[in-house]
């Protein structure tokens, strides 16, 4: 009897014994190919010799040193790089272990960022329905998928949640792309005023939403707007990139697609591609010079920040995407994959929607296509078509449809930047047959 306690009690599953490119390796020697990357985490692939020799040369070197006492090589180097390549006025990198730990961390930087700036009142975090930005309790405040939050509503943070950005499902026939993202963006200047523009202190959102709707990014225009709304009523903007940033998109950090820049931005995920356990919230200067110059400390942290083998692991994965072109070859292969899940699904009278950037796609599964009707989420179809999947040697990630709104169930893909156009065209056909066996 195992003694581990997985996230899903009764489940029986193989033991992964091994990593090949693109492919897990069970204890029978069945290959799974890996098309979310886990959960849009292993954008390098399972057996990436540069990230590999790095975390080992790191932990012969010397493994661990408190942040209380030392700064380390690997912390400053992957800081240097992220920053380079930042957008805006980005400039400051703490180093986390995780998503929602980086996401923890936002929210306590703005409101210890407002406190010290002498505007004490703001304290109200703005974020959207149907998001996702985390587990630990902050975070899941933040977060607006009622099925994570159900059991815990107690004990969590009142936030706001304003409507998503989510073309497909909420944009009225006869409404232009541009009106619905305005109309759309402009949910968060009436949210302000309504709370009091002195009382909130940031919006969250992420650039193209993964989780909980399945690679949805937002119209034109309608980050633009949200931006010009947090300046003139001096909101900040947290970008929650742990899930679409670090080229998961065809873009380093998902937000230069959208034109803007935020106040505060998180990443994980994609950052450590799956060889260590990394996260990072990067800030403006005003933000970290306006804590520096006043209390000088910022009341947070965990044992392992800036863990300098996680450290050296995210050093060697943006190295490596940055020097081997990857990001050019994430928006081509994006291309061609979204091309290829077309073909092949997109006449199919279950399949309502196929959308994403890059190596980032969701596919909206639906009882009806003309009316945009989604399945019950009781019938569990995506979890169905997940299993499916995996008994085709296929690892695809799913997620039921949300109670709160019209949201339909969708499988999230999100394979190695490294997958060649035969393995995404073998995916899509892993796929497909999942589904005709579900639906
Ligand atoms: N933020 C977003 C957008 C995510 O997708 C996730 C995880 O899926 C998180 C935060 C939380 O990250 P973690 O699971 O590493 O804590």
């Amino acid at each position: 009897m195992s003694h581990v306690f997985p996230r899903h009690c009764n489940a029986t599953l193989p033991t992964a014994t091994a990593g090949d490119g693109c492919f897990l390796i069970d204890q029978d020697g069945k290959r799974y190919f890996d098309g979310s990357g886990g959960a849009a985490v292993s954008c390098l692939g399972h057996s990436n010799a540069r990230v590999r020799d790095a975390v080992k040369a790191q932990v012969d070197q010397m493994a661990f040193a408190h942040t209380s006492f030392f700064t380390s090589d690997p912390a400053e180097q992957l800081a240097d790089l992220l920053i380079e390549h930042a957008p805006g006025d980005l400039d400051r990198v703490y180093f986390v272990s995780g998503g929602s730990e980086a996401v923890e961390s936002a929210i306590k930087l703005a409101r210890q960022f407002h406190l010290e700036n002498g505007e004490p009142a703001r304290k109200h975090l703005i974020a959207r329905r149907q998001s996702y930005h985390g587990n630990t309790i902050g975070a899941l405040s933040a977060g607006g998928n009622a099925w994570r939050r159900q059991q815990f509503a107690p004990l969590l943070v009142e936030m706001s949640h304003i409507a998503p950005c989510y073309e497909y499902a909420e944009r009225p026939e006869g409404e232009s792309l541009e009106d619905y993202g305005q109309r759309t963006a402009n949910e968060l200047e009436a949210e302000i005023l309504r709370l009091g523009p002195e009382t909130v202190m940031a919006f969250i959102a992420e650039p193209v939403v993964g989780a909980t709707l399945g690679a949805v990014p937002a119209v034109p225009g309608y980050f633009k707007r949200i931006r010009e709304i947090c300046d003139q009523y001096g909101v900040l903007l947290i970008l929650d990139e742990v899930m679409c940033g670090m080229g998961r998109t065809g873009h380093l950090y998902a937000c230069e697609a959208d034109g803007i820049a935020p106040d505060i931005l998180t990443i994980a995920k994609g950052l450590g591609a799956g060889y260590q356990p990394i996260g990072a919230m990067l800030c403006t200067s005003q933000i970290y010079n306006t804590i520096a110059q006043g209390t000088g400390f910022f009341q947070h942290g965990h044992t392992y920040i800036g863990h300098p083998v996680a450290a050296a692991a995210g050093l060697a994965v943006v190295q490596e995407i940055l020097e081997n072109d990857l990001i050019p070859q994430v928006k081509a292969r994006g291309t061609y994959l979204q091309q290829q899940l077309e073909a092949r699904l997109g006449q199919h009278p279950h399949v309502g929607d196929i959308r994403g950037r890059g190596l980032f796609r969701g596919v909206e599964l639906v009882a009806d296509r003309d009316s945009k009707t989604p399945f019950d989420p009781k019938y569990g179809v995506a979890a169905k078509i997940k299993k499916a999947a995996f008994a085709e040697g296929l690892i695809c990630y799913p997620m039921p449809g949300a109670r709160d709104g019209r949201v339909g169930d969708h499988i999230l893909l999100a394979p190695p930047f490294i997958a060649s156009e035969a393995e995404l065209s073998g995916l899509v056909d892993m796929l497909a047959t999942a589904i005709d066996k579900v639906l």
